[in-house]
């Protein structure tokens, strides 16, 4: 589609108060920000022209991908629960919390099911379309731009943005535009086959603006040394994952993947981030995992003498089997996250050096020991990579400290508005991602807007 070009200065002319707001990146961020700037000049009566530029031939192509193509769009719970667990960053929750709250989850579903998008709230709070189609977020989102008459246009690339007087100048590759405002949501820098390959940082640099380096995150992690054929596809339910090097460590507690590649699963990719970060650091990053992180190594030692008194002529091995993984505190009870996956049981007794057939009662106290130390630290090997290009987000991106996180505007570049993940944070699973796009993009139109 091809656009009106009427400068601001042609409209100033004849009278007519108009700004001109130009959106670069038609992702969440950006169609949120459309909608809002409509929203807010409407309420101020201002007359104003709200302009998106997509590199792709549509909106929202990362949202029709998102969740598995089902779209996870946000989580159930108030501002301040999403902004605690969905951003682990004490500095990345700050600055979000004035646009979770000004534009928050509620809002979003309010968007939605007005436009006829129903949607269903899951056990652990992540908060779905009922159709189980992603593509229904996105189209929601374009009737949305329709109505608020933002005019668009597609496979268009902007290559630049510059300052002229008070004026944006800005060249892309279908045309040249002027702007009194420009709302940069590019989005992040993986995924790049979904057009996000970091323009929008360029932009932001050439303005002065400093950029924390783009890191992976949500991303699978690559070991040295791939895992056994025989573990992959296997998931350790609940168990602590540890990312180490030296006294550098990181650790969550989450469902654990092997992969034919290394780890997947919520664990490694809530660490992923910590994990690329202490490669870059340190040069190399360690992972280990702990079968039982309720238990302290002396709890789980009573607990293992338990088994020797009461079971003696029993195998390891056997236990091994059937004894809950990441059982909760006390007494071995019910396996509440199923047990020791089989295929594990060899590597556990071949990394405490332990004969295929001892017992209990055979099992001597230095042997009982390294089972302990294998059971609490079972090492999962060196980690080779964590490619940024895999990463659901990326992490890095422009520095919050350089956007009033009030109304995401540059503090550097006066009616410059940056939002989305191109922003320096990055959320959890769970669909915070995406909220914390809506929510940035919607506050910044609003401002811009209004
Ligand atoms: C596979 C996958 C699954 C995901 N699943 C979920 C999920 O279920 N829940 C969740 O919360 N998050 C999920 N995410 C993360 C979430 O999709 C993103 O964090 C969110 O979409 C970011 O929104 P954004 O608007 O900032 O950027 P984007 O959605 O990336 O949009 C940026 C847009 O800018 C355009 N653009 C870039 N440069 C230019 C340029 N020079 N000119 C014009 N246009 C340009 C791009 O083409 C793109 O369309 C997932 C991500 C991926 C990759």
């Amino acid at each position: 589609m091809s656009i009106t070009e009427t400068t601001p200065k042609e409209e100033k002319a004849s009278g007519l108060q108009h700004t001109t707001i130009l959106i670069i990146g038609g992702g969440a961020a950006g169609m949120a920000a459309a909608v809002a700037a409509r929203r807010s000049a409407e309420r101020s009566g201002k007359a104003c022209s709200i302009t998106l530029l997509e590199r792709n031939p549509s909106t929202g192509t990362k949202i029709r991908i998102s969740g598995g193509g089902k779209c996870n769009v946000t989580h159930q719970g108030r501002p301040e629960e999403l902004l605690e667990k969905g951003f682990i960053r004490i500095n990345e929750q700050r600055f979000l919390r004035h646009a979770f709250y000004g534009f928050s989850n509620s809002d979003l579903l309010e968007l939605l099911h007005a436009r006829g998008v129903e949607t269903e709230v899951r056990a652990d709070g992540k908060i779905f379309p009922l159709s189980g189609d992603a593509s229904s977020v996105a189209i929601a989102f374009e009737e949305l731009l329709r109505d608020s008459s933002v005019q668009h246009c597609f496979s268009c690339r902007v290559k630049s943005v510059e300052r002229k007087d008070e004026l944006f100048l800005v060249k892309a590759s279908c045309a040249s535009f002027t702007a009194d405002i420009v709302i940069v949501a590019t989005g992040g820098v993986s995924y790049s086959q979904t057009g996000t390959i970091g323009d929008g940082l360029a932009i932001a640099r050439a303005f002065g603006h400093s950029l924390k380096d783009s890191s992976a995150a949500l991303a699978p992690v690559f070991t040295i040394k791939p895992p056994p054929a025989s573990l992959s596809g296997i998931a350790l339910r609940s168990v602590g994952v540890v990312a180490q090097v030296g006294r550098r460590n990181a650790e969550r507690r989450a469902d654990l993947l092997f992969t034919h590649r290394g780890f997947s699963g919520p664990a490694a990719l809530s660490l992923s981030r910590d994990i690329a970060e202490i490669l870059k650091e340190c040069g190399n990053c360690e992972l280990f995992a702990d079968l039982f992180p309720e238990h302290s190594p002396a709890e789980l030692e009573g607990l293992l003498l338990q088994q020797t008194r009461k079971h003696g002529a029993q195998m390891v091995r056997k236990f091994l089997q059937f004894c809950p993984i990441a059982p909760q505190h006390g007494a071995f009870g019910e396996p509440l996250n199923g047990t020791i996956p089989t295929a594990l049981v060899p590597f556990i007794m071949r990394h405490a050096a332990l004969q295929d057939d001892v017992t209990w009662s055979t099992l001597l106290k230095e042997k009982r020991q390294s089972l302990l130390r294998v059971l609490k630290r079972f090492p999962l090997g060196f980690v080779r990579d964590v490619p940024l290009n895999q990463g659901e987000v990326s992490a890095g991106g422009v520095s919050l400290g350089e956007v009033n996180p009030k109304t995401m505007q540059s503090r550097i570049v006066p009616n410059l508005y940056l939002c989305g993940e191109l922003l320096d944070y990055a959320g959890e699973i769970g669909g915070f991602n995406l909220q914390a796009a809506f929510s940035t993009g919607w506050i910044a139109g609003l401002n811009a807007g209004g």
